[in-house]
């Protein structure tokens, strides 16, 4: 026999949680007392979705609207790229909104996941997905669940920004050295020094020169960026320092100024405030450890219907490839979207029923 408590998308989150805690607690006392062999009562997902993004955000929307008893899992905060990458951008593409703050439409995301009865846990890394006997078992850093499927939704892995490695970067780290732009009432009245020269250093650029006096610091002399950024650079008050190698941070308790090299010349910048955006380093290697089959770029190969190679699991968004592919939000939830139907068909009958 098999029972499963299943939350109704009509309850209130409140008592979503507390179907949630009840499940829990049955786990706890079934395992406790072998009541697995007496009453085998199962606690199990319907579908347990790896990755807080727009991907794995939208799988939870649309799981939920189909009544699925759903856990979203997000090694880091929710929101993915939106709001660990660049918060502050405004997405002039995605349908219904002319122009909108990454964060804010993430929280968008967030919100209706949350309101439609998603469990969503925060900084719970998983580590790796195993089939179990009539379910998939999801090992995460803090616990084990059970799920007749799976949605990968892990975008480009966990990322961190990349550094650019020169003397007084650690030291003035969260005082005066930013890897992300913070918000615009922060840079009021602050000097803001900007490094870098792809499309998301100029749209960071862009957004402090809208507050405050801004330079962009870029390595090389021309900028490898949309031409629509560029000519919007070229057009405002930005300071531009091409060609520039960044030497050191300096000041004393908080950042002072920055000395850059150029044509062989050495210059302090003075800055309060240095956002370094030069890209960012991502690690999907955990992927190599779920048995999936990857394309050469270590990415997950996956149907039309975004079913991988593993039977109950589904991949979607960055992290799935596929000839066309286009990495942007609007994908992502697309490729959600099918996912989900697709997981839907296969929880109503697995592979072992
Ligand atoms: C600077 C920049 C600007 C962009 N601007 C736009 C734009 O204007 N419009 C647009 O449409 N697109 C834009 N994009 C692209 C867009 O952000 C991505 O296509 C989108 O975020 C992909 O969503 P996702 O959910 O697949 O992945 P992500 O957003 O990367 O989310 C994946 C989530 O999975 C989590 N995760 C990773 N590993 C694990 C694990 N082992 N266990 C649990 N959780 C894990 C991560 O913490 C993360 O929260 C931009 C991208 C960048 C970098």
């Amino acid at each position: 026999m098999s029972i499963r408590f299943l939350t109704k998308p009509e309850y209130s989150n409140e008592k979503h949680k507390f179907f949630t805690i009840i499940e829990n607690l049955f786990d706890f006392f079934q395992s406790f007392f072998y009541m697995d062999t007496i009453f085998p009562v199962r606690m199990i997902y319907d579908t347990v979705i790896v990755g807080a993004g727009p991907a794995g955000l939208t799988a939870g929307i649309y799981a939920r609207s189909k009544l699925m008893n759903t856990l979203i899992i997000d090694s880091g905060r929710v929101g993915g790229q939106l709001v660990g990458l660049y918060p502050e951008k405004g997405v002039q593409n995605f349908p219904g909104f002319e122009l909108v703050q990454a964060r804010k439409l993430s929280d968008r995301f967030y919100a209706q996941a949350e309101n439609l009865g998603c469990e969503i846990r925060e900084f719970e890394k998983v580590l790796e997905i195993k089939d179990g006997n009539e379910e998939i078992i999801i090992v995460t850093d803090k616990g084990e669940y059970k799920t007749l499927t799976v949605i990968i939704a892990i975008g480009m892995g966990e990322f961190n920004p990349r550094k650019l490695d020169i003397p007084g970067e650690e030291e003035f780290a969260g005082k005066g050295v930013e890897y992300l732009l913070p918000v615009k009432e922060k840079l009021v009245e602050q000097k803001v020094t900007m490094f870098g020269g792809g499309n998301s250093a100029i749209e960071m650029a862009l957004i402090a020169d809208s507050v405050t006096d801004t330079t962009i610091v870029h390595r090389r002399p021309e900028f490898r960026a949309d031409e629509m950024n560029v000519t919007s650079l070229e057009e405002s008050n930005i300071l531009k320092v091409m060609d520039a190698t960044p030497i050191s941070f300096n000041g004393n308790s908080v950042l002072k100024s920055v000395t850059v090299e150029q044509n062989g010349r050495r210059f302090d910048i003075p800055t309060d405030l240095a956002v370094i955006n030069i890209g960012i380093t991502a690690d999907l290697g955990i992927l190599t450890k779920w048995g999936l089959d990857l394309t050469p770029d270590g990415l997950v190969k996956v149907n039309m219907d975004m079913s991988t190679n593993r039977k109950g699991i589904f991949a979607c968004g960055d992290v799935v490839d596929y000839p066309g592919k286009y990495k942007q939000i609007i994908t992502a939830c697309g490729e959600a979207a099918n996912a989900v139907q697709m997981a839907y068909k296969f929880s109503k009958k697995p592979y072992w029923a």
